[in-house]
């Protein structure tokens, strides 16, 4: 474990440290209160073991201002292991209030100390097994089955936040509308499955190209959504106006030069996408109006022929 040892004593410091670095942990020690709320801060500890008696901010006091810095969800909790000299049932209900999880005397014994670290060792793997479930679940929740892209409902998460920066510094936002072209009669001539493994790749395509402006800093922060069904999103949050019209081409480009065969696709033989992409000063509309926009160019996308791009 990861222990954070309070304690004013830098004899008794060393003395403790050396006992528990014996069975095997690793030991950071901070003198005084605001010391170990600074490393708390700056790293993240398995268990915390903490002085009660220490000039300035006491053990307590330290306690509850390190609590408070802890976030709402069980694994942000920090094991809290009171230490100190006077070994009284008061000490006792008051390490408790202060948000305390368990109390020890210093002149405990070495086996008994081992036996609380095992136990406090065990909650840290299970908070540990509890975070990564939770970050997993979080993924899950935030990704397209399918395509492994972000969903509508991350996306429209992201939109809402991006666009509230881009309402503060002033600075434009792009979206691009995406659209299978005839996908219906792909679906039809090709299967359902076909048609699976089809928005598989051409999310791909998409997902690629985009990382791709993003690397070459023509539009960082853009990311590809799957809006629903055979339908994509592109959000450009920060970029200068224009930028969206050459991304827009190029991923029309780079979907047909995937030629993935599409008999049913008019003349063009291939799978294609059509797309309505539009930019919008936000002190000039709502996002609401760039969504209709971007929806708009891609009806007349569709209207002209297909495997497109209309920009505003
Ligand atoms: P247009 O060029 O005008 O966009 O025509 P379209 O046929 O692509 O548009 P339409 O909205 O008529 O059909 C969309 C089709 O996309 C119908 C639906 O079955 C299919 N689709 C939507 N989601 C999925 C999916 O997850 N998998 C598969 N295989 N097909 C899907
Ligand atoms: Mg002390
Ligand atoms: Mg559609
Ligand atoms: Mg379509």
């Amino acid at each position: 474990m990861k222990i954070l040892l309070v304690d004013d004593s830098r004899a008794i410091a060393m003395v403790t440290c050396a006992r528990l670095e014996s069975f095997g942990h690793e030991v950071k020690h901070a003198i005084n209160g605001q010391l170990a709320i600074d490393l708390f801060q700056s790293e993240p500890f398995d268990l915390i073991l903490m002085d009660i008696e220490m000039p300035g901010m006491n053990g307590f006091e330290t306690t509850t201002r390190i609590r408070a810095l802890e976030g709402q969800e069980p694994w942000a909790w920090t094991p809290i292991i009171f230490v100190t000299a006077t070994d009284t049932d008061s000490n006792l209900v008051t390490a408790i209030e202060a948000g305390g999880d368990d109390f020890i005397a210093k002149t405990v014994p070495e086996n008994v100390l081992q036996a609380k670290m095992k136990a406090m060792a065990r909650i840290a793997a299970l908070r540990a097994r509890l975070s990564l479930a939770n970050n997993k679940l979080q993924d899950q929740a935030n990704r397209d089955g399918l395509t492994g892209l972000l969903n509508r409902r991350a996306m429209d998460m992201q939109v809402d936040r991006l666009w509230e920066q881009a309402v503060a510094a002033g600075k434009p936002f792009s979206l691009l509308m995406v659209d299978i072209d005839n996908f219906k009669k792909y679906n039809d001539h090709y299967g359902h499955l076909a048609g699976d493994e089809c928005l598989r790749a051409v999310a791909v395509c998409l997902g690629q190209c985009i990382q791709q402006v993003n690397d070459d800093l023509t539009a960082p922060g853009a990311f590809v959504a799957r809006y629903g069904g055979e339908e994509f999103s592109v959000i450009i949050p920060d970029a200068p106006p224009g930028v969206h019209a050459g991304v827009a081409a190029s991923l029309v480009e780079a979907v047909a030069a995937l030629a993935i065969p599409h008999e049913k696709n008019g003349d063009y033989g291939v799978v294609t996408i059509s797309l309505g992409a539009a930019c919008l000063d936000p002190a000039v509309g709502q996002i609401k109006v760039l969504f209709r926009q971007a929806d708009e160019l891609l009806y007349k996308a569709k209207g002209v022929g297909r495997n497109r791009a209309e920009v505003a």
